[in-house]
C-alpha cells in the first residue's frame, strides 16, 4: 500500500480531532477527491471531504460532545456538516455509500456501503482516489480505479459508459477539469458526450445548469472552458454564444470601492458572456437557466444599453448621466470594462455624483408651492453643472433666479 506525505500545514488540526473520534468509533475514515487529486498535483488544497464507512451522522454527533460546534444533518444523504466552534471552516462528513440512479438525470438514490463503493460513485478516475486518515492508517492511499495513472498522464476519465447519462452535470465537470489542469479527456469518454447524454442534459432545472455555468465564471479558465463546452454542442443546444476570450481579463479587474460596485465574478461573466445578444435572446436563455431578477435584469439592461451606446455617444453629459442612471451600476460597469467608452467611466466616477447645491428646502423657503416643479427646477439645475454651464455657487444662484 503506497502511503502519501501530507504536510502538516495542509492539515488543519481540527481534521486530526475527526481522525481520532473515527478511530474511537472503529469507523475507517477518509479523504476523498478533490484533497487527494490535488496533494499528488501538488497544487493548494482547499477541499476536505471527509468519508467515512459507518455513519457519518453518529461521527459528528460524537464531535460534537466531545469538542462542541454545530451539526447539520441530511438524514437522507447518511451526511452531516460540523461546524466547529471558534472555526471558520465546516467539515462535510459523508458516509461512504453506493448510489441507484432511478432514471436518467434524477438525484440518486443512496445507501451506505464501502469505500469501494462510494469510490466507484464518483465522476473520473482523477476524482476517485481515497486517502486514509485514521490511526496507523494515516496517509495509505486509495485507487482502485488507475486515478493516479491518470492524472500523471493528464486524462480525464469516467468510471462507466452510462456516467454521463445518469449525471450529465459531469459533462460541464469534465470541461472544468479538463481545462482547468490542461487534461484532455480519454477518447472513450469524450465519446460519450453524445446525444443520448446530451439528450439528458437538456431536461435538466434550469438551477442546475445555471449552477453550472456559476462554477465556470468562478474559474480563471472559464473561457476555455465555455469553447469546450461549444465544441460539445452544449451551448448551441441552450442557443448560448461563444464568450469572447478577450473579456476575460476584465474578469480579473475588482471595482474600486468609490464605485460602491460589489465584486462579483460570476455576475460580470455572465453580463459580457450576453451583452451582444438581443434583449429577446436574453430573456429566454434567462428564463431557461433560471436567472434571479437581479442577474436578469443587469444582463438585459447591460445589453440595451450597448445597443444605445452609439445613439448617445453625442450627447451632453446631462442627457447620458440622465438616462444612464436608469439602468443599474454594475451594467453600466460592465459595459464601460466591455467597451472603453469614456462617457460612461465619467459617468461612473464624476458626473453621477454631481448634484446642484440648491435644495428642495431652499425652493420651499422660496415659497414656491410643493409640486412638480421642485424636480424641473432642481433637474434643470443639475443639468446646467453636468453640461459646465454652472460652474460655481453665485452663477447656479443667478441660473435658479431666471428659472423662478
Ligand atoms: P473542485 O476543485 O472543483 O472543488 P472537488 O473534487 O473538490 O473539485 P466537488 O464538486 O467539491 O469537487 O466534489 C467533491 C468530490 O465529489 C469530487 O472530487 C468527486 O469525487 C465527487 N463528485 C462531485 N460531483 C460529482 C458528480 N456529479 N458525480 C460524481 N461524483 C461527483
Amino acid at each position: 500500500m503506497r502511503h502519501l506525505d501530507i504536510a502538516p500545514d495542509l492539515f488543519p488540526n481540527l481534521l486530526s480531532d475527526i481522525a481520532a473520534q473515527a478511530a474511537r468509533l472503529n469507523m475507517p475514515c477518509y479523504l476523498v477527491g478533490g484533497f487527494v487529486r490535488d496533494l499528488l498535483l501538488k497544487t493548494s488544497v482547499n477541499d476536505f471531504d471527509v468519508v467515512v464507512v459507518g455513519d457519518a451522522i453518529r461521527l459528528g454527533n460524537a464531535l460534537v460532545g466531545e469538542y462542541g460546534g454545530k451539526l447539520t444533518a441530511h438524514h437522507k444523504f447518511h451526511t452531516a456538516v460540523w461546524q466547529p466552534s471558534n472555526a471558520l471552516e465546516s467539515f462535510d462528513l459523508i458516509t461512504a455509500r453506493s448510489e441507484t440512479y432511478h432514471h436518467p438525470g434524477a438525484l440518486p438514490t443512496v445507501k451506505p456501503s464501502s469505500i469501494e463503493d462510494d469510490l466507484r460513485r464518483r465522476d473520473f478516475t482523477v476524482n476517485a482516489m481515497a486517502v486514509r486518515l485514521d490511526g496507523e492508517y494515516f496517509g495509505a492511499l486509495l485507487d482502485p480505479l488507475g486515478g493516479e495513472h491518470d492524472l500523471a498522464q493528464g486524462v480525464i476519465r469516467v468510471l462507466h459508459s452510462r456516467s454521463f447519462v445518469d449525471d450529465p452535470t459531469r459533462i460541464f465537470r469534465a470541461a472544468r477539469y479538463e481545462q482547468r489542469y490542461g487534461f484532455h479527456l480519454a477518447p472513450e469518454t469524450r465519446a460519450l458526450v453524445n446525444q443520448e447524454s446530451l439528450g439528458t442534459l437538456s431536461t435538466l432545472s434550469g438551477e442546475r445548469l445555471r449552477h453550472e455555468f456559476d462554477l465556470i465564471f468562478e474559474e480563471e479558465k472559464a473561457a476555455r472552458m465555455l469553447s469546450r463546452l461549444r465544441e460539445f454542442g452544449v451551448l448551441d443546444m441552450f442557443h448560448l454564444p461563444e464568450f469572447n476570450e478577450a473579456c476575460l481579463p476584465l474578469l480579473e479587474d475588482k471595482p474600486a470601492p468609490e464605485f460602491g460596485i460589489p465584486e462579483n465574478r460570476i455576475l460580470f461573466g455572465y453580463l459580457f458572456w450576453l451583452m451582444n445578444l438581443q434583449t429577446d435572446s436574453i430573456a429566454s436563455i434567462a428564463r431557461r437557466l433560471d436567472f434571479d431578477a437581479e442577474l436578469k435584469m443587469a444582463a438585459l439592461a447591460a445589453a440595451h444599453l450597448k445597443m444605445d451606446l452609439s445613439a448617445l455617444k453625442i450627447s451632453k453629459p446631462s442627457a447620458w448621466t440622465f438616462y444612464l442612471e436608469k439602468f443599474p451600476l454594475t451594467s453600466v460597469y460592465a459595459l464601460w470594462l466591455a467597451t472603453k467608452e469614456s462617457a460612461l467611466g465619467s459617468f461612473l466616477v464624476q458626473w453621477r455624483h454631481i448634484k446642484p447645491a440648491v435644495t428642495g428646502n431652499d425652493l420651499k423657503a422660496r415659497g414656491i408651492p410643493a409640486g412638480p416643479r421642485y424636480k424641473e427646477i432642481l433637474t434643470q439645475l443639475r443639468a446646467a453643472w453636468l453640461d459646465g454651464e454652472v460652474k460655481n455657487l453665485e452663477e447656479e444662484k443667478e441660473l435658479l433666479i431666471a428659472l423662478l
